[in-house]
Parts: C-alpha cells; sequence; structure tokens
C-alpha cells in the first residue's frame, strides 16, 4: 500500500476526535440529538483546523440510522461511503476551481431532487469565498428558498469575502486555531499509536511552528518522519522547521543586554551557519521577545499556554530585561524583517541589527539623546552597508577590467542616500590609506605578522568592552617592524574604528607594553585586502623592472600606471622572485598574480 499522509490517515471521524473546537463540536452534537438542524452552516477558521473535517462528521452524523449521542458509528455502508467520498448525496465542491455561476445553478437544479439513499443531500462547498459575484447569488436563492432534505455546508477561510445577504441566512461557527498543547497531544497520540519513540522537545517544536493548525503540523510531522529513523529527533525537528532554539536566542539576547557586540555577532554567525534562515531567525526572535513580554506580565499564563519556553534561563532574562527595552526591540525587529525583504544580503542585515540592538540597550542608564544620534548614525551605516554590498558584488563583476587600473587609492563612491537621514560629521566614510600600508608592506616579514598574531588576543585583553567587542572581528595580515596592518570583517566596522583615536592609541599602549615597541596600526576592510596586496605586488614587480620610476605613494596616477603596464608588457618580470616575497610577507597563504 503506498504512503498516506498522517492528515489524511489520521483524519477524525467523529466529533470527538475533532482537536480543540470543543464548543463547535457539542453544539452541532446537541442540534443532532434534538434534531434541530439549519438547512445552511458556514463554518470559518484558518487553514487546518478542522473545517472539512467537522462538515464530513455532520453530513454522516446526520444520515447515520445508527448515529449515538450525535456521533456518527462510521461501521454502515452510509458512512464509509461518505469518509470514501463515494455517496452520491454527499457533494463536495472546491469553490476556488468551481466558481463560476454555471456550477452553481447545476448545483441549485439538482439540489430540487431528493436524495437517493441518505435521508439528507449534503453539500459541502470549500473555500466559498472563491466564488464569483453571479455564483453567489444564484446560491442566495437556493438558501432563500431551501429545498427539504438539502444541507449546505460553507466552508472558508476568509468569512470577510462573503455577501452579507448570505452570511444572514447561515448558521456561523468559528472555528479557532489549535492551541501548540491540543496539537502536541494529538501528536503523542498518533505516535504512540504507531510505536514510534520520539524527543518530547521535537514535538514542542513541531507544534510551535504549525501555528495552530493541525494539518500543518501533521504535514511537519510527516517531513521530519521522512528523515529515514525510526526516532523523531529534535535536531530534525529544528532543521525541517528551520527554527532556532530557545538556547540560541536566549544566548543572543544575554549578549545583547550586556553589550557584547562580538559575541552576539558570532551567535549570528553560529546561527547562519546552521542553515537557518536570516528572516527565520528575526521571526523567531519577534516571537521570543514576545514570550518575554508575556511571561513578566503573567508568568502563569505561559506556563499553562506554552510549551517548553520556560527553562532557568528564560526566567532570569526575563527578570533582567527592563520591557520597555523588549518593546523596543520588538520595533526594530519588525522594521528589519520588513527591510529584508528587499535584499539580496539578510545576513548584513543582521549584523548591522546585532551591532545596533548591542549598542543601544542599557537598561541602567537609558539617554535617549545618546539613542536617537546614534539611531540616525546606525541607519546610515546601515544604508551605506546595502550600498557597499551591492557594489562589491559589482566589483568582483568587473575585477577582470578593474585589476589593468592599478589604482594606488581604494576608494568608493557611496552615492546619497535617498533617506534624509541626519549624519554627523563623525560618520563621514573613511577610506584606505594606501600611503600608510605601502611603507608596512615594504618591509613586512612572516616573522613579524607571526609575533603580532601570536600577541593578539593578550593585546585585545587590555582594551576596554567596547573597543574590544570592535577589535573581535580583526586580524593582523601584515606586519614589519614599523607596523602593522589590521583586517576588519565588517566595513562598518572598519570605518568606526578608523575614526578612534582612543582605540589607536589604545592598542599603541598595548603593543608597546607586550612587545617593547610601538609599530605603527594602519586598518582595512577585509574584502578589500586581497586586491591592495596584489595590486602593492603588480607595483613592486614593475618598481623592479623600471626602478626610475619613482612611484609616488601619496597619489594615485592611472596615467602612469598604464605605462607601466606598457614597459611591463615589453619586459617580462620575474615572477618567482615576486611569489617569494609575498611567501615571505604573508606565508603560505597564496597571492594570486595573475597578470590578466
Ligand atoms: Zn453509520
Amino acid at each position: 500500500m503506498s504512503y498516506q499522509a498522517l492528515y489524511r490517515v489520521w483524519r477524525p471521524q467523529r466529533f470527538d476526535d475533532v482537536i480543540g473546537q470543543d464548543v463547535i463540536t457539542t453544539t452541532l452534537k446537541n442540534a443532532i440529538i434534538t434534531n434541530q438542524l439549519s438547512h445552511a452552516y458556514l463554518f470559518a477558521g484558518p487553514r487546518g483546523t478542522g473545517k472539512t473535517s467537522a462538515a464530513k462528521i455532520l453530513a454522516k452524523a446526520i444520515n447515520c440510522p445508527n448515529k449515538k449521542d450525535g456521533e456518527p458509528c462510521n461501521e454502515c455502508t452510509l458512512c464509509k461511503s461518505i469518509t470514501n467520498g463515494t455517496l452520491n448525496d454527499v457533494i463536495e465542491i472546491d469553490a476556488a476551481s468551481n466558481n463560476g455561476v454555471e456550477e452553481i445553478r447545476e448545483v441549485r437544479d439538482k439540489a430540487k431532487y431528493a436524495p437517493t439513499e441518505a435521508e439528507y443531500k449534503v453539500y459541502i462547498i470549500d473555500e466559498v469565498h472563491m466564488l464569483s459575484t453571479g455564483a453567489f447569488n444564484a446560491l442566495l436563492k437556493t438558501l432563500e428558498e431551501p429545498p427539504a432534505h438539502v444541507i449546505f455546508i460553507l466552508a472558508t477561510t476568509e468569512p470577510q469575502k462573503i455577501p452579507a445577504t448570505i452570511i444572514s441566512r447561515v448558521q456561523r461557527f468559528d472555528f479557532k486555531r489549535i492551541t501548540s498543547k491540543d496539537i502536541l497531544k494529538r501528536m503523542e497520540f498518533i505516535l504512540n499509536q504507531k510505536n514510534m519513540d520520539y524527543d518530547d522537545r521535537a514535538l514542542k517544536v513541531i507544534a510551535k511552528s504549525a501555528e495552530g493548525g493541525m494539518r500543518d503540523a501533521l504535514s511537519i510531522l510527516d517531513q521530519v518522519l521522512s528523515f529515514g529513523s525510526d526516532h523523531l529527533t529534535y535536531e530534525n525537528a529544528l532543521q525541517v522547521t528551520g527554527s532556532v532554539t530557545k538556547q540560541a536566542m536566549t544566548k543572543y539576547l544575554y549578549c545583547v543586554i550586556q553589550h557584547d557586540v562580538k559575541s552576539a555577532l558570532m551567535n549570528v554567525q553560529d546561527i547562519l551557519q546552521e542553515g537557518k534562515d536570516a528572516s527565520r531567525f528575526i521571526e523567531d526572535l519577534i516571537n521570543y521577545c514576545q514570550d518575554i513580554l508575556l511571561y513578566q506580565q503573567s508568568p502563569e499564563m505561559v506556563e499553562s499556554a506554552e510549551l517548553g519556553i520556560i527553562d532557568d534561563d528564560f526566567k532570569s532574562l526575563s527578570k533582567q530585561i527592563d520591557a520597555q527595552i523588549v518593546y523596543k526591540m520588538i520595533n526594530q525587529l519588525n522594521d528589519i524583517q520588513s527591510q529584508m525583504r528587499y535584499t539580496m544580503h539578510p545576513d548584513v542585515y543582521l549584523d548591522v541589527l546585532t551591532v545596533k540592538l548591542s549598542n543601544n540597550y542599557d537598561a541602567n542608564s537609558e539617554s535617549n539623546d545618546d539613542n536617537s544620534e546614534l539611531n540616525s548614525k546606525i541607519q546610515y551605516l546601515n544604508e551605506k552597508v546595502s550600498v557597499l554590498t551591492d557594489q562589491i558584488d559589482k566589483l568582483t563583476h568587473e575585477k577582470n577590467n578593474q585589476s589593468r587600473n592599478d589604482s594606488q587609492t581604494v576608494s568608493m563612491e557611496i552615492p546619497e542616500t535617498k533617506n534624509k537621514t541626519r549624519v554627523s560629521p563623525s560618520s563621514r566614510e573613511e577610506k584606505v590609506n594606501l600611503s600608510k600600508i605601502y611603507p608596512v608592506l615594504d618591509d613586512a616579514t612572516r616573522e613579524n605578522l607571526n609575533n603580532l598574531q601570536n600577541i593578539w588576543d593578550e593585546l585585545l585583553q587590555s582594551l576596554d568592552v567596547t573597543q574590544r567587542a570592535m577589535m573581535h572581528v580583526s586580524k593582523p595580515v601584515a606586519a614589519s617592524e614599523n607596523g602593522v596592518i589590521v583586517s576588519f570583517e565588517y566595513p562598518f566596522l572598519f570605518q568606526k574604528a578608523n575614526s578612534d583615536t582612543d582605540l589607536s592609541d589604545a592598542l599603541e599602549n598595548g603593543l608597546d607594553r607586550i612587545l617593547g615597541y610601538v609599530p605603527k596600526i594602519v586598518f582595512v576592510p577585509s574584502d578589500q585586502w586581497p586586491e591592495i596586496r596584489k595590486n602593492y605586488l603588480i607595483n613592486r614587480k614593475n618598481e623592479h623592472i623600471t626602478p626610475e620610476n619613482n612611484v609616488n605613494l601619496e597619489h594615485s596616477s592611472i596615467e602612469k600606471n598604464e605605462k607601466k603596464h606598457d614597459n611591463n608588457d615589453e619586459n617580462n618580470p620575474d615572477d618567482s622572485e615576486i611569489v617569494k616575497k609575498a611567501t615571505d610577507m604573508f606565508g603560505n597563504d597564496i597571492i594570486n598574480l595573475k597578470n590578466d
């Protein structure tokens, strides 16, 4: 027998099996017991909440000769043929595909005839809001003069799209989202029946991400089970739902409220590296923040209604974090969520958000002035980052053409952002300064670089928390006796570091203490570093060939460069020497010297 989806196999066949809709099923059973049936019902509610299942149970319960306490027997021929969809008197219509006036006229004409086998003819019209206006009018006529022995059950996820004239002629039932707890119980029941092993936490993850729909929950359960093992694992559930673990979110928020930018950024990287989607992470974070707010106001409510959110870390985080801050976070998360829809670089937004959140929130000293200035700065950086990333993409494509123009000043033009954001003078663009980089490279050795790398952690320990957080995404990439080049993972942190004289002072003091001498520190963004390094080596090569060509490092001169390239074409340079030099300087991190 071919595999049947869980939600089909475990579709409820009795009112008592319909999960989470007790008021509705009790009312319907009573109507059957007391024989007070309406000729038309409207079942409204979100998808997967049991509307069509309840409609079919109602069709059976009305017609079953052995009905008991308002429930069908599910054993007789009528019950069975309704379950299988083979009884001519129970007609299911999907209004999404049969929405024309012709179809409904046909229904109206046929409804006149008495049922052939059952006592009542039952029309179940699913997604009834999809009917055309003409079709609704035809249906209305039928509902106004309902034939005896005909019952209409209309089902919809969007009751607001149904004309009031129709609504006024039906008995309406609103199906609720099913609570996570009820979904969980049902899944437990099913797995126990199937004799399957499961991790409780896996069921909680599935229940939560089904968002109140039993059919969705069972579909997800199906997918997790299809991972192959007989045991339903937490990891598989997380993977299928793309959920981020609570522990990861608790850890992240701790870093944020403690202004630990670096750890927060590393957290984000870890989460993304596990293959989680950036927008899913934001969504989970919003839910989690809402849980914190709810828990702060009414712990009992969360304890009774929610599943497994509450562990000791959650409790202590809820105590430490101020509600106002959580509100602000939710707002910012919402903002970033809408911005992320239009970007190719959601992870960059996530990084910016992280820096923003970590800088913004201090439960003890809230200074609104500081915040607003910081916010406008961050917004500016935010926009700039997105412009920059787009440009880097473009540059990568144009790289081949560009490498000919051995330009000595690497700079990127930032187009004016459309937004009238106030930008403080300190956040103006910082450029890579080649006149400081090249002298360091001239004397750079592998040994100096090794020394710097060895003491880097110790150096960072000598900084204050904010400085350390910023420098944690940096590393020394080249060093001489007189200078060290430090690359930054994030362009906006490079910008920040470059304009921060306190940071340079602190680093130089630290180096003096540890090394006994003070190399000059030069920052570069890590994405520009390979290009800078390559250009330097090409430059050196040209110098080697035409020593009379005195390269002025302060100014870029394209003509000069082109001239050098001409020379270059005539005299073939000795690449091996350059490669050796490169290896001496940077180690085996091989340099691409292609002269394209
Ligand atoms: Zn029956």
